[in-house]
């Protein structure tokens, strides 16, 4: 057993737990209750992993890409989730829940969403399996992420506006907690991260562990050994992360990295860096660090980067970070503008924004010149193109 494993009662240390209102605690209970035997069971495991394969197009590649290894003076291997269907790893974990929420006999799908990608990737797996599908979302975000909320409507999704508060990823996710309660019989939430009230962080880093356990097999296939010297990935909410370091987390030689989105600076008041910045409290129904007001009010995050713009971070980070076993760092909206560009022209690749964060890491570490590392691309960039063309004068 795994000493960062989550605890029986879902804590990660002193991170985790359920904090929800009573009216929900039984939906929650219901799938604790489920989620391990169903993740178990040889028919679940039959159908992920052939969905993985013939549909998401797994395994996704590992790449020694030879001119980034040169500049910073080791191996450095990129773990290509920007290559999976729908252009980034969130898919690994939707089509996991929607898997479950079959085998629970569920027929409605709700979600929420802040960017759209999650939201998308939820829809995917809706219109694959024909079940309904409501995505909530901010009024704002809906404004700001047009093209996913047409890819979204085009997949079938019914996208539902939530109009309190501030009108974006917050109060989206309280509209979608007051469907779930209001329909606990036919309804499956599925989160999109390691966030949110327990089984959830430990049922989405168990669907995302599949990034290292390909990367372990494709790493020994490489270069004879299976254990990497360093795995750096960004963070947002953290799932991309937790499944590239899931099956590492145990090899204490195997350094985590962990970036976060510091927008446009630390201490600028404009961050997305919760751990740097947040504090202890609770959000989305789990202990953690988030940003919120010296009164508990949450402070809207900021970054260039839609997908890392949530105001708290998954508790098994909080936990990696608290108790030493992964480095985190951050890397500003500038920063990571460079290391996109700098992925773009000596590879031929251009990252999503929120993987260019974790590139941005490269710089701020040192590495030794027979050393693996490994970092995750989480996303493909195509839908940064706008953010891409203005910053770069395209
Ligand atoms: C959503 C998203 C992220 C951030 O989410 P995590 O749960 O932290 O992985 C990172 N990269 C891409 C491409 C995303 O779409």
């Amino acid at each position: 057993m795994s000493k960062f494993a989550v605890s029986d009662n879902g804590f990660y240390g002193r991170f985790g737990g359920q904090y929800v209102p009573e009216m929900l605690y039984p939906n929650v209970e219901n799938l604790r209750r489920a989620y391990l035997e169903i993740l178990g069971s040889e028919s679940f495991r039959s159908q992920y992993r052939k969905l993985l394969k013939d549909y998401v197009g797994r395994p996704t590649p590992l790449y020694l890409a030879g001119r980034l290894s040169e500049k910073y003076g080791t191996n450095i291997f990129l773990k290509r989730e920007d290559l999976a269907h729908t252009g980034a790893h969130k898919i690994n974990n939707t089509v996991g829940q929607i898997l479950i929420a079959r085998q629970m006999g569920k027929t409605r799908i709700i979600a929420e969403t802040g960017a759209g990608q999650h939201g998308v990737a939820t829809a995917t797996v809706c219109a694959l399996m024909g079940m309904q599908c409501v995505v909530y979302m901010g009024e704002v975000d809906i404004e700001r992420q047009a093209p996913n909320v047409a890819r979204m409507k085009m997949l079938g999704a019914e996208v539902r506006a939530a109009t309190s508060g501030n009108r974006t990823l917050k109060d989206a996710t309280n509209e979608a907690l007051r469907d779930w309660i209001s329909n606990p019989e036919d309804t499956f939430y599925i989160i999109g991260s390691v966030v949110g009230p327990h089984p959830y962080p430990d049922l989405v880093a168990r669907l995302q562990s599949i990034i290292s356990e390909e990367t372990k097999a494709q790493l020994a296939e490489h270069t004879g050994r299976e254990l990497p010297d360093c795995v750096i990935a960004c963070v947002g909410g953290g799932s991309n992360a937790a499944g590239s370091f899931f099956h590492f987390i145990d090899h204490p030689e195997v350094r985590l990295v962990a970036v976060e989105a510091s927008g446009h600076g630390l201490d600028s008041g404009d961050t997305a860096a919760s751990i740097a910045r947040g504090t202890e409290g609770i959000i989305h129904g789990s202990r953690t660090f988030l940003m919120q007001t010296d009164d508990g009010q949450i402070v809207e995050p900021y970054s260039i980067s839609a997908g890392l713009d949530y105001p708290g971070i998954g508790p098994l980070h909080a936990h990696l970070a608290e108790s030493g076993r992964a480095t985190v760092l951050s890397a500003t909206d500038a920063e990571a503008l460079d290391a996109a560009l700098e992925l773009t022209r000596l590879e031929g690749i251009i990252p999503a924004l929120e993987s260019a964060h974790a590139l941005a890491a490269l710089p701020k570490l040192t590495f030794g010149k027979d050393q693996n590392v490994v970092v995750t691309i989480s996303g493909r960039g195509d839908k940064d193109m706008a953010t891409y063309m203005k910053c770069f004068g395209l």
